[in-house]
């Protein structure tokens, strides 16, 4: 089956183009390249061009015979998100319906969605499941729960199949260190601590030591970038097999909080990572811990590497390539 990637040239995507080559899938990335790279696609045919340009998306389902798409183009910081919710709103919601149309035309009805946990804003109870009120408090989270409003609307009115995958904190890197996390600016705690690590940043700021948790610092849910990959593997197959409509979580049910993951990568690296503690940021939750039933139950899915050493290592590969590149 011929599988449309957008984003592919992104993080998450560019790991699942890898994933689906490996699989045996033809894969066609669909990217802008605005905030991807062309280095991160090898093995599939990368088409530059706007997931929102509904005619070049149609014609390429057609050309290419797509019978499923991965969607992961959208933008993802909550911080520019605040201070431009116009362009969030453009990019993912506008373009995703545009998308949509396209689809519909060329008769493509499987589609996994990259979503998140900011689709549920403040959280009122751990772990959190998917019957927990999604009330987004910034408007990366609004965008992307409003994609999922429109995702069963197309299921209830014309029959789309999709998955939504709520991601917690994605993290780590190919274990053959030929990807990895590349933002700029980067803003994610992992990447963040190993370039201090490597020297590539004096410090790494501790965003807040007086939460109501164990150490002071967040707790968050950290889930292996692969791990990632393998239950979109898993819902292609759910879709295939008949499968309508569904939004589930993606993390492991264990939090680790910042200093913690700083330790984690302290021994990880055998480096003393030096760290320093600076005020909250805005609109940080306390936790975020996913429960993983539903991901079981419905994709019989489990994480594999998505313990914290087994993250460190990997995303530190990446990192001293980088250094050294
Ligand atoms: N964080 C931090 N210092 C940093 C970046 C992040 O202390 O330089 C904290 C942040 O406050 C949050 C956790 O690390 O509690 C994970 O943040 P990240 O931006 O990686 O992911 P988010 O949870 O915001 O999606």
């Amino acid at each position: 089956m011929n599988v449309l990637v957008t984003g592919g040239a992104g993080y998450i995507g560019s790991h699942m183009v890898k994933m689906l080559l490996a699989h045996g899938r033809n894969v066609t990335v669909l990217d802008d390249l605005s905030t991807g790279h062309r280095d991160a696609v090898a093995g599939a045919r990368l088409v530059e061009g706007d997931i929102g340009d509904e005619a070049l998306v149609a014609q390429l389902l057609a050309a290419e015979a797509i019978g499923a798409l991965i969607h992961f183009a959208a933008f993802s910081l909550v911080a520019e998100s605040v201070a431009d919710p116009e362009k969030y709103r453009r990019n993912n919601v506008v373009k995703a319906e545009a998308l949509l149309r396209a689809m519909r035309a060329a008769k493509v009805d499987r589609l996994v969605h990259s979503s998140t946990a900011a689709v549920y804003g403040e959280p009122q109870y751990q772990p959190i499941d998917e019957a927990h009120p999604a009330q987004p408090v910034n408007p990366y989270g609004a965008t992307k729960l409003a994609v999922e409003r429109m995702l069963e609307a197309a299921h209830a009115d014309y029959g789309l199949h999709s998955v939504s995958l709520r991601y917690f904190n994605a993290a780590g890197a190919d274990p053959e260190g030929r990807l990895g996390e590349r933002h700029d600016p980067e803003t994610h705690l992992i990447p963040l601590v190993l370039q201090a690590a490597s020297g590539r940043r004096k410090s790494v700021q501790v965003f807040g030591g007086d939460f109501a948790t164990r150490d002071g610092t967040c707790v968050r849910d950290y889930v292996h970038v692969n791990d990632l990959c393998e239950a979109h593997l898993r819902a292609l197959d759910w879709l295939a097999g008949g499968g309508g409509r569904e939004a589930i979580n993606l993390g492991t049910e264990h939090g680790a909080t910042v200093l913690e993951v700083i330790e984690a990568a302290c021994r990880e690296t055998g480096i003393d990572i030096p760290k320093v503690m600076a005020p909250r940021r805005p609109g940080d939750p306390a936790a975020l811990v996913a429960s993983t039933a539903r991901a079981e139950r419905i994709l019989g899915w489990r994480p594999t590497r998505s313990d914290l050493p087994t993250i460190i290592r990997d995303a530190w590969r990446w990192e001293r390539r980088s250094v050294a590149s």
